[in-house]
């Protein structure tokens, strides 16, 4: 498994049961899913190469548990390096509280999890156009070092484009944050989000249902942007993944 994908966990069983898991320290979430029960693990782009534990706890109803332990080889990514001059009317948006609190402000959205499956087949691209910034790329910010992986995939835009969303789900968020600009994050359930950043416009309302190919906004360059781009993101229970991952594959079967 290569740094920055998404994982996923199958478990057949026969019998009726409760399943619990982690990956490293964090918790599987399973769901039932035909004969068997399933969990998607995002492997964060930051996770060390080499053997991370997977470990698999079934309970039946009567208090008896079988404990399995699994190796998940996570191979590294020769992710690139890419130097952005921020103009110094924005700079100010790198400041490490600015960042931090929109981050706490939103992971609550990040981490909910919505126990039905809300999107169907594979994800569409939310734009045409070239991917200007890879998913994992190191960002330096005006000649600093290296301080953050990109947590999506930048594609190039001009303003006013329409935005559509990747796949069905619910309007999660709908409004203008101070770093990602004008911003659109959409459940699809089992903790499955993905956002829409740096928007002219924002064409949808929180609570709305949307379906695959839905306009949702347009592109722009709000918030911390060097131009008008669409970054576009998916993140498994909080962890960022490689969107195109999603575009190239069914992800459950
Ligand atoms: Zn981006």
């Amino acid at each position: 498994m290569e740094q920055g994908h998404t994982l996923l966990v199958r478990v057949h069983s026969s019998a009726p049961v409760t399943l619990t898991g982690t990956l490293d320290e964090r918790d599987l979430a399973f769901v039932k899913h035909g004969e068997g029960y399933w969990a998607l693990v995002g492997l964060p782009a930051w996770s060390p190469a080499g053997p991370h534990l997977l470990t698999l706890t079934a309970a039946d109803g009567m208090g008896r548990a079988v404990r399995e332990e699994a190796t998940v080889e996570v191979v590294a990514v020769d992710f690139p390096v890419e130097a952005v001059a921020l103009p110094p009317d924005r700079t100010r948006l790198l400041t490490p509280e600015l960042v931090q609190e929109e981050r706490e402000r939103l992971a609550p959205i990040f981490q909910s999890v919505t126990p039905e499956r809300l999107w169907d087949g594979v994800f569409v691209p939310p734009v045409e156009g070239e991917i200007t910034s890879p998913f994992g790329a190191r960002r330096s910010y005006n000649g600093g070092p290296p301080r953050s992986y990109h947590e999506g995939v930048d594609f190039r835009g001009e303003v006013g484009t329409p935005v559509v969303a990747a796949n069905s789900g619910r309007v999660a968020l709908a409004e203008a944050l101070t770093v990602r600009g004008k911003a659109v994050i959409l459940d699809h359930g089992l903790g499955v989000h993905s956002g829409y950043y740096h928007l002219s416009e924002i064409l949808v309302q929180e609570g709305q249902w949307v379906e695959k190919g839905d306009p949702i906004g347009r592109v722009g360059g709000t918030g911390l942007a060097t131009g008008p781009h669409l970054h576009w993101e998916v993140r498994i229970r909080g962890v960022n993944v490689d969107p195109l991952e999603w575009t190239q594959r069914l992800m459950l079967p």
